[in-house]
């Protein structure tokens, strides 16, 4: 099951739910319960590591773990 972001369109919280696909839109904000909005940046850069295709090649230091691209 995959995480998905979301912030909150009642308070602005931002937050991350581990959540079945069929689920994300009955989620709601964990600090004020009103309706939340997913938030799509960064969703294809995040948690991926390792799929480093089409990348900007972020990992300038020498201590990435997840990215072939970088000896
Ligand atoms: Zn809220």
């Amino acid at each position: 099951m995959p995480t998905y972001d979301f912030k909150c369109l009642e308070c602005g919280h931002l937050f991350t739910e581990f959540v079945a696909l069929k689920d994300k839109d009955k989620v709601s904000c964990p600090s004020c319960g009103g309706k939340v909005s997913q938030r799509f940046t960064g969703f294809l850069y995040t948690r991926k590591g390792g799929d480093g295709s089409g990348s900007s090649g972020g990992c300038s230091g020498g201590s990435c773990s997840g990215c072939s691209g970088c000896h």
